[in-house]
């Protein structure tokens, strides 16, 4: 079957790309928190497949390969640096593997070569930022051979490293989606302002220009209403699905909702105990339909992503996907249901129950 690129795809259309690998992958029991390598391409990549068929199955349009992190200065932090191209390749290998093998019938999905905040840019010391630029040209490099269709970089928090992280992807030739991942300053780590970073982003040539990350529906969507008014290019927009407020705008000093503060044994809820502020999969449709309809056509989840959230996403835009077979039907339910069978006496204790 033949294969669509991703602009002819989005002038099309919405297109889902399903994130936030590291912390499904984690939950899954593959990776430790807080470290955050993704070594389950090497370890267990039957985990990582699995990951991105369900992934696929609930819609996700682009098979991201999982090297978020998997970076030469991370691999330098944990004493693996041997590992860091056997680790890229092997997340791309299996990324293309599944991007291939969509079910019948269904166009093949792209495979995405990924980079991201590598977190030694300093704007105020650049004496690392060459060797940023290196590090993000080996991962495009390897990405580009193992045969990417397009390229993510994504989760950048300085304007800078985000412009670095362009002109490197686009030396492939590939079509480039970059997003950006301002701090709770809701300004880049080096001054620039979110709109601006994203001007400056299309004016640099980045085919697709967004956010992801850091922040939840709340806190992404007043800006990306700005960002989508600015810009002409295509607009992606992947939040978090937690419940981030005016008063934390993102995830890193959000609040335990019920105020309990005695189940983490971490200074704040990130990262193992965001569980109770996570959006419910209704408040992530309605941004995703929110979205769309302002014409963000590159829709996602990030961090705390899981298939049924992405498979919200797709519905909430019109899509039908393979797992729209297995949508809620409470109609047959033993208290809520309505259908003539459901016993009388369990119809009137519901209420109760
Ligand atoms: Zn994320």
């Amino acid at each position: 079957m033949s294969k669509k690129g991703l602009k002819e795809r989005l002038d099309q259309g919405p297109v889902i790309c399903a994130e936030g690998f590291l912390f499904e992958i984690e939950r899954r029991g593959y990776m430790s928190s807080g470290e955050f390598v993704p070594m389950v391409s090497l370890e267990h990549p039957e985990a990582l497949e699995n990951l991105h068929r369900d992934f696929q199955h609930a819609g996700s349009d682009i098979v991201e390969a999982f090297t978020y992190n998997g970076h030469r200065e991370k691999m330098r932090v944990i004493g693996k640096e041997e590992l860091l191209e056997p680790l890229n390749r092997s997340a791309l290998k299996i990324a293309k593997k599944v991007a291939l093998d969509t079910p019948k019938g269904i166009e093949p999905n792209l495979m995405a070569g990924n980079i991201s905040n590598s977190n030694i840019w300093n704007d105020k010391d650049t004496s690392s930022n060459t060797e940023v630029e290196k590090m993000f040209s080996e991962m495009v490099g390897w990405a580009v051979d193992e045969g990417a269709d397009i390229l993510i970089g994504e989760t950048f928090y300085y304007a800078e490293e985000a412009y670095t992280a362009l002109k490197v992807m686009k030396q492939s030739g590939l079509p480039c989606v970059i997003t950006i991942a301002p701090m709770g300053e809701n300004i880049m780590r080096d001054g620039v302002s979110i709109l601006d970073t994203c001007k400056e982003l299309e004016q640099r040539g980045g085919d697709v220009v967004g956010m992801n990350c850091f922040r939840g529906p709340n806190t992404m969507m007043p800006y990306l209403k700005e960002i989508r008014k600015a810009l002409k290019c295509h607009v992606a927009a992947l939040p978090i699905n937690y419940r981030t407020t005016k008063e934390h705008p993102t995830f890193f000093n959000l609040p335990d909702n019920n105020g309990c503060t005695c189940h983490t044994p971490h200074r704040t809820p990130f990262p193992t105990a965001l569980d109770p502020m996570q959006c419910n999969r209704y408040e992530i449709g309605e941004f995703a339909k929110e979205a769309f309809s302002l014409g963000v056509n590159y829709l996602g989840v990030c961090c705390g992503a899981n298939p049924m959230l992405i498979r919200e996403v797709a519905e909430a835009v019109g899509l039908t996907v393979p797992a729209s077979k297995y949508r809620e039907d409470m109609s047959s339910h033993f208290l809520f249901g309505t259908h003539e069978r459901i016993a009388q006496h369990q119809k009137d204790y519901k209420s109760k129950a």
